[in-house]
C-alpha cells in the first residue's frame, strides 16, 4: 500500500491540474527514460512536450468544430491543373495566414463548381490551425440567424459573438436576394469586422450586380467599399469541377 501511495497521489494532482497526457503516459516515459539513461529533467521536459503538443491539437480541433465547416476541405485535395485561373502562389501565400493579423478581406469570385467554396474551406481550416476562431456560414444562414435573434431581442448578443471571431466565411453571396432589414443587418457585420477581422467571401455576382441582392445602391457602396478596401481578389472562371467529373465519368461508363 504504501508503495503504491505515490502513484495514487500523483494520478489524483495530475487530474486536479489537467493534464491527461502526463497521466496517461509518465509511467511509459518512465520506463523508457530509464532504459535509455535520461535525466530527470529530459524525463520532465518529455512529458510537458507531450502535454502541451496534445493540448494544442485538442484545441484545434475545438476550434475547427466551432467554425461548422459544411464539409472538410484542405488544398492538398484541391488539384490546381483543372482551375489554371486561380493564382496558386496566392493561395499557398494566403494559407500562411498573414493576412488575418492585417484584417486583410477575400473575395472568391467565379461561376459555380469552380472550387471557391472549398478553397474558403481550406482557408478557415488552416486559420484554425493557426489558433484563430473561425466561423463558417453561409450569407443566407447567416441573415436567417441575425433576424432571428432581432426578433427574440437577442441581435446584440449573436452581434458581440460574431466581434470575437478572427475570420467569418461567408459563403454564397448572390443566389438568393435579401429583404431590407436582411441587408442592412448584413452590412452591419461587414461594418463591425471592417479593419478588426476578415472575411472571406465567395460569390458568383460581379460587382456590378450587388445592387440587385442588396436591393439599395448607396447600402451596396458602403459594403463594398468595406470589404474590398483591403482584400485579395480570386477570380475563379473556369469550368465547373462538379460538370467536368461529371463528363469525365459519363465518358468512362461508355
Ligand atoms: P463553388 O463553391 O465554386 O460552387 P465548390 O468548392 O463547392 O465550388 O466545388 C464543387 C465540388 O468540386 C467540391 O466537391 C469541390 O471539392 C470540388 N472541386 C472544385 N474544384 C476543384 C479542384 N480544382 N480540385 C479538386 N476538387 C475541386
Ligand atoms: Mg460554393
Amino acid at each position: 500500500m504504501a508503495r503504491k501511495r505515490p502513484t495514487l497521489l500523483l494520478d489524483h494532482y495530475l487530474k486536479q491540474l489537467r493534464l491527461p497526457t502526463i497521466q496517461r503516459e509518465y509511467k511509459t516515459m518512465a520506463q523508457i527514460c530509464a532504459k535509455e539513461n535520461k535525466d530527470h529533467i529530459s524525463y520532465l521536459l518529455h512529458l510537458v512536450e507531450r502535454e502541451s503538443i496534445e493540448r494544442e491539437q485538442r484545441a484545434c480541433e475545438r476550434r475547427i468544430k466551432a467554425a461548422k465547416f459544411p464539409i472538410l476541405k484542405t488544398l492538398d485535395t484541391f488539384d490546381f491543373t483543372a482551375q489554371p485561373g486561380i493564382n496558386k502562389n496566392l493561395i499557398t501565400q494566403l494559407m500562411a495566414g498573414d493576412y488575418l493579423d492585417r484584417h486583410e478581406n477575400i473575395l472568391f469570385m467565379g461561376n459555380p463548381g469552380t472550387g471557391k467554396t472549398h478553397l474558403a474551406t481550406a482557408l478557415g481550416h488552416a486559420a484554425c490551425a493557426q489558433g484563430k476562431r473561425v466561423r463558417f456560414l453561409t450569407v443566407t444562414g447567416l441573415i436567417t440567424q441575425l433576424l432571428e435573434a432581432r426578433e427574440d431581442r437577442k441581435l446584440d448578443k449573436l452581434l458581440v459573438r460574431l466581434d470575437k471571431l478572427q475570420l467569418l466565411i461567408l459563403d454564397e453571396f448572390g443566389y438568393v436576394p435579401f429583404s431590407k432589414a436582411g441587408a442592412e443587418l448584413l452590412f452591419e457585420v461587414i461594418s463591425r469586422a471592417y479593419e478588426r477581422q476578415s472575411i472571406i467571401m465567395t460569390t458568383n455576382l460581379p460587382f456590378e450586380q450587388w445592387t440587385e441582392i442588396l436591393l439599395n445602391e448607396r447600402l451596396t457602396g458602403a459594403l463594398l467599399d468595406r470589404i474590398t478596401h483591403r482584400v485579395h481578389i480570386i477570380e475563379a472562371n473556369g469550368e465547373s469541377y462538379r460538370l467536368k467529373d461529371a463528363k469525365q465519368r459519363a465518358k468512362r461508363k461508355k
